[in-house]
Formats: C-alpha cells, sequence, structure tokens
C-alpha cells in the first residue's frame, strides 16, 4: 500500500488567502543551506547565538515593540511580552548566570511549567554561552536525578513546588552548583530553602544589558533527552547552527507570516517544545500563546478563539483526544482565524487528517522529524496538495533515502529503513557521554533514524513504524500504523496499539490493544466486529488476530504510544526503562 484509501486533499493556491511561502518544486531542486544561512543576522563578532537570532535582532530593529509572547496562566493570568522586553529579561538573566561562573559549555537546566521566566532562563543561559536542557515538569524526581547526573548541570532553575518533590535527591548530585528558584507572582506562600537562590532576588540585582558571549554557530547550545519511545532517553546534543533549520522550517514547514498568530502546544521539556515553542517562531519575528495549562478540549477551542490563532502546531494524541470530544464542541467557537494546521510526534493517522478538513476546513499537515534531526525534515507544505496518511516530502537541503539492511536504496513503494544523509544543519552532534550510540547511527554515508517508511511514486514518504516494531507474520512485514489506523477509523475505537506477539507457526501474529470512545461498552460482538472491520480495511494477514480493549494505552510524557511496553507486559517481560512514561 502506497496511499490510503482516502482521497488527496486538494489546495487551489488562487483562493488563499495568504500566499504560500514555499514554491516547493521550484526551490527544492536547486537549494543551497548559504540562501538561508545569509537570512540570519549573525553576531556583532562573527559567531552565532540562537538567542541573538530569536530576540535581539528583533530587539534591536524595528520588530522591538512588537508582541513576542502573549502567556496565559494556569490561573488564567494573562501577561505579554515584546521582543524589546524579552530582551531586558533575557540579558538579565545571562548576567545572573555569568556572575555564578558559568562559562561557555556549562550546562544549565531548567525544570519549571510553561512559565514566561523558563523562557528567559532559557534565552539568558544561552546568551551567556551555557548549554540548556529543559525537564518536562510533570517528571518525578527519578527522571530527573538521571539527566541531571548525565548531563553534569551545575545550575537547575526550578520552581518552589518542584523544587520540593526533588529534595531528596539533591545531596546525589554531586556537580549541581546552584540552584534557582522562581516563585511566579509570590504564588508560593512558603520561604525558599536558604542554599537556594531566590530568582526574583537575583533578577533585581543584575544589570539590564550583556553582550552575548561570541559562541561559535559549532559550540552546544541545547540538550533534549529523547522521549524514551524505544528505550532508555539519550542525551542529544545540538549545536547553535541548529538555528538556521529551525528558521527555515519555521517558514517553509508552518508557513510562518510576518503577522502570524502561533500556538505550538508542545512543552518545551521535548524537542517540539523549543525548536517550535521558542525558536521557529522567534526566529520568524512571530508572535507567539504559551499556555501553562494542560489538555482540555473545549479550553483549547477557546483559546484559538480568544487570541485569533492563525498557525497551530500540535500532535497526534491531541488531535484524537479532540476527536474523542466530538465535533460539537469545536462548532460552539469561532475557529475563522486558523489558516494552517500541523502535527508531529507520532504517526497521524488519515482519518484524523480527514477529520481536521471537515471540523476546520483545511487538513492537518503532518511533519516528520526527531529529537536527533533537531528541525523538520520531511513536511507537508501548505503550497501542496495533502496525501492523508503521509508525512509529505523531504526538505529542500535534505536528503532521505530508504534502504534495505545493506543500506541499498529500495524500489519506490517498498517498505525499508528511512536514513538521512548526514551534514543537515540542525543534526545532532552526539548523545551526552555516549559516543558508542552516536557513532552507531552512522553507517554507509548515512544516519539512521530507526524507522521504517516507503516512498510513494510521487515522491511522499509514508511512515511504516519503528524498526522494532514492524512485525513479521507469516512472511508478511507489517507496520503497527497501518493497522492501527484502520482501526480507528471504526467509530467506537478511539486508540488503538499493534504489536507482534510471537507465535509457533507465523512466527508473529499482530495483536491490537483498543480503548473505546466513550459510550461504546466492551463485548464480544464489538470484538468480532472489529476483527471483520479491519480485514475489511487490510488485508487478512494483516488484520489482527487478538483483539484486546484496555482502558487507555500506556503513553511517554510527550504522548506517544509504547508499543514496547504493550508487548513486554503481553509477554511478562521486564518493563526496561520506564522514567519516560506517563503515570498511569
Ligand atoms: P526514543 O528515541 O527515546 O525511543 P522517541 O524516538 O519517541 O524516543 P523523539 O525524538 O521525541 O523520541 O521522537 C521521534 C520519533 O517519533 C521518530 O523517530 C518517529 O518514530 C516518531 N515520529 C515523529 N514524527 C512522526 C510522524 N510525523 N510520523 C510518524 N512518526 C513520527
Ligand atoms: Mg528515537
Amino acid at each position: 500500500m502506497t496511499t490510503s484509501s482516502f482521497p488527496t486533499i486538494k489546495k487551489d493556491l488562487d483562493a488563499m488567502k495568504v500566499k504560500p511561502n514555499l514554491d516547493y518544486d521550484k526551490v527544492r531542486g536547486n537549494f543551497d543551506w548559504q540562501e538561508m544561512y545569509d537570512e540570519l543576522d549573525w553576531l556583532p563578532g562573527g559567531g552565532l547565538n540562537k538567542a541573538h537570532e530569536a530576540i535581539d535582532r528583533h530587539a534591536n530593529g524595528r520588530n522591538r515593540d512588537k508582541l513576542a509572547m502573549i502567556w496565559e496562566g494556569k490561573n488564567g493570568e494573562k501577561e505579554t511580552y515584546t521582543f524589546g522586553e524579552m530582551k531586558v529579561h533575557t540579558d538579565k538573566f545571562a548576567n545572573v548566570i555569568k556572575s555564578l561562573g558559568i562559562e561557555t559549555g556549562d550546562r544549565v537546566f531548567i525544570y519549571m511549567e510553561r512559565l514566561p521566566e523558563l523562557y528567559f532562563a532559557f534565552f539568558g543561559a544561552l546568551k551567556a554561552g551555557a548549554v540548556v536542557g529543559p525537564l518536562f515538569s510533570a517528571f518525578g524526581p527519578d527522571p530527573v536525578r538521571d539527566r541531571l547526573q548525565d548531563s553534569g548541570a551545575k545550575v537547575l532553575v526550578t520552581q518552589p513546588d518542584l523544587r520540593r518533590k526533588i529534595t531528596g535527591i539533591i545531596p546525589e548530585l554531586f556537580e549541581l552548583q546552584h540552584i534557582i528558584v522562581v516563585n511566579k507572582n509570590n504564588r508560593d506562600p512558603q520561604p525558599i530553602n536558604t542554599a537556594d537562590l531566590s530568582y526574583e532576588e537575583e533578577m533585581a540585582k543584575a544589570p539590564a544589558s550583556f553582550d552575548i558571549v561570541n559562541t561559535s554557530q559549532y559550540d552546544y547550545s541545547i540538550m533534549h533527552y529523547t522521549s524514551g519511545t524505544t528505550g532508555k532517553p539519550k542525551g542529544a546534543v545540538h549545536r547553535h547552527q541548529a538555528v538556521v533549520q529551525q528558521y527555515a522550517t519555521g517558514k517553509w514547514a508552518l508557513d510562518l507570516h510576518e503577522d502570524d498568530i502561533y500556538w505550538c502546544t508542545a512543552d518545551p521539556g521535548w524537542v517540539t517544545g523549543t525548536s517550535y515553542g521558542m525558536l521557529a517562531p522567534w526566529t520568524n519575528g512571530v508572535t507567539q500563546l504559551i499556555y501553562e495549562g494542560g489538555f482540555r478540549a473545549s479550553k483549547w477551542y477557546e483559546l484559538i478563539q480568544e487570541y485569533k490563532i492563525t498557525v497551530w502546531y500540535t500532535a497526534p494524541t491531541a488531535i484524537r483526544m479532540l476527536m474523542r470530544a466530538g465535533d460539537e464542541v469545536p462548532r460552539r467557537y469561532d475557529m475563522s482565524s486558523l489558516r494552517f494546521m500541523a502535527s508531529v510526534g507520532e504517526p497521524l493517522n488519515p482519518e484524523a487528517v480527514v477529520w481536521g478538513n471537515e471540523i476546520f476546513d483545511m487538513p492537518f499537515h503532518d511533519n516528520w522529524w526527531q529529537t536527533e534531526t533537531g528541525a523538520i525534515m520531511c513536511a507537508n507544505y501548505a503550497c501542496q496538495d495533502v496525501k492523508p496518511g503521509s508525512m509529505g516530502r523531504p526538505l529542500p537541503g535534505v536528503e532521505l533515502g530508504i534502504v534495505d539492511e545493506n543500506f541499498d536504496p529500495v524500489p519506490v513503494g517498498k517498505d525499508g529503513i528511512l536514513v538521512v544523509r548526514p551534514g543537515w544543519p540542525s543534526m545532532f552532534h552526539g548523545y551526552w557521554g555516549n559516543a558508542p550510540m552516536y557513532n552507531s547511527r552512522f553507517r554507509k554515508g548515512w544516519y539512521i533514524t530507526g524507522d521504517s517508511a516507503r516512498i510513494d511514486e510521487d515522491g511522499f514518504y509514508w511512515f511504516v513504524g519503528r524498526t522494532d516494531d514492524v512485525i513479521n507474520t507469516a512472511g508478511h512485514l507489517v507496520g503497527p500504523f497501518e493497522v492501527e489506523s484502520a482501526l480507528i477509523e471504526h467509530p467506537a475505537v478511539a486508540e488503538a496499539g499493534v504489536i507482534g506477539k510471537p507465535d509457533p507457526i507465523a512466527m508473529e501474529v499482530v495483536k491490537a490493544f483498543v480503548s473505546l470512545k466513550d459510550g461504546y461498552e466492551e463485548s464480544t460482538e464489538l470484538r468480532q466486529e472489529l476483527m471483520r472491520f479491519s480485514r475489511s480495511k487490510l488485508s487478512a494477514a494483516v488484520a489482527p488476530r487478538e483483539i484486546e480493549f484496555v482502558a487507555s494505552l500506556p503513553k511517554t510524557r510527550s504522548g506517544k504510544i509504547m508499543r514496547r511496553l504493550l508487548k513486554a507486559r503481553e509477554l511478562g517481560l521486564p518493563e526496561g526503562d520506564t522514567s519516560g512514561l506517563e503515570e498511569e
């Protein structure tokens, strides 16, 4: 199967109010990254720093008084910051960090909820030359300890409740020198630990201007631990140079224009929340909404209505939850400001793309990338028709390949390993402290993504599965995504996770775990109906042989279905590293 059963969603470029930034066919053929490097501002000393490109270049120019951040707190508080104001806050924080003796390359970690101060600390630390590592605020003490120990962080920026949550692990962090506690709007009445520094006091003392350290494009800037979907999370390290691709993809893959009001729903604890919740919009000089609260369907639609969001970047799990909440909910709100919607993080089921098109009058544009790639690599662009279920075409300047185990190219339409030609600007530059693992990802001139995919006759890429998740049943290779997507087309199914279960005859059989939408009850009849339904959508060899109903599927905290855990539990095997697992 190279295309899904859903028809292509056609675009009428002439009818578009905003003309897409990218003419793919024109740019793709003869593109040179130098063109994009030339669009950056660069530091006065000739170096490159992400904070300068995202904030100072605008604060020093005509965007000085333009809103960079619209913040809504979880208790309904509202604050706004212009690029000029962002410069002052981040300069101050850079001075705070410098006064603590932090040098270029030292690690500064941030463990906070989505408060404006998280963003000030992030860019302030980059200005001071530090390598910044944001951690997801819902982590408990163990994942925080593992990441702070592994990275050897010297400074931790956090908030009172999270600081208390990790008190027990502090004595185990031998390299940690300072803890800075942000008490946003005096939300927390308890005095802070006397050994800690108060963010508010330090900022009040700090000078309001700072000369950004003249970091080179090759200096490290950000560290992100991967989601832990397939195993122990790895600390991928990125360089300042990555900013050129974050800028370019903001413009091309998210189609950001000057007047957009943009909302990325990802948390900065994951790479999407920094590459696209900070760098892409702000390097493009775009205003963005940052919402501290969590997921609630009606609230999310209300935010789009209230802030007149034009470009929205979210994830398949969230889209499936919106679908689950029902079509009547978005119809109660004015969604007419939206003009472009995109998704990343997991395969986006064709059903979800089509649903978007029905409800919002435009499809979700799926795009593919990883923590390691630092930025979008393959996308459905504003200028192109969308084939529901496809992750689109490679970014100009990026070479993707589909190869077999010998790294030979496989023909169009056949499944293979998805690889990338090294040298794209936002490529990671190491797994922290793990050179053997880093080196193992490069073979025969390719970077191995760990995913399998296929390409169709029009050059569109189709995700098949994680290489480890591909199922071998009676000689057929089956990608779990294809089976999951077929199942969720059934009106009763909210989510599905599919694994290969060892079988003495077929090698593996396809087993599906299914959670139902509200109002549906599990029953033998429904199970049989789902079996029949999937057989009608897929071939008999590919359709699940077993279906088990579950209340919910195990997910990483970044919202991905953890198939390895479904499999370990099914087989009664050890669960492995579950530090990235969402609490069940
Ligand atoms: P770990 O590497 O620790 O197992 P992870 O791979 O989930 O975790 P991330 O870097 O957050 O960590 O996720 C990247 C992966 O997510 C990709 O390799 C791919 O498997 C999946 N993914 C991301 N976007 C898409 C997409 N649009 N379609 C299909 N899969 C996607
Ligand atoms: Mg991965």
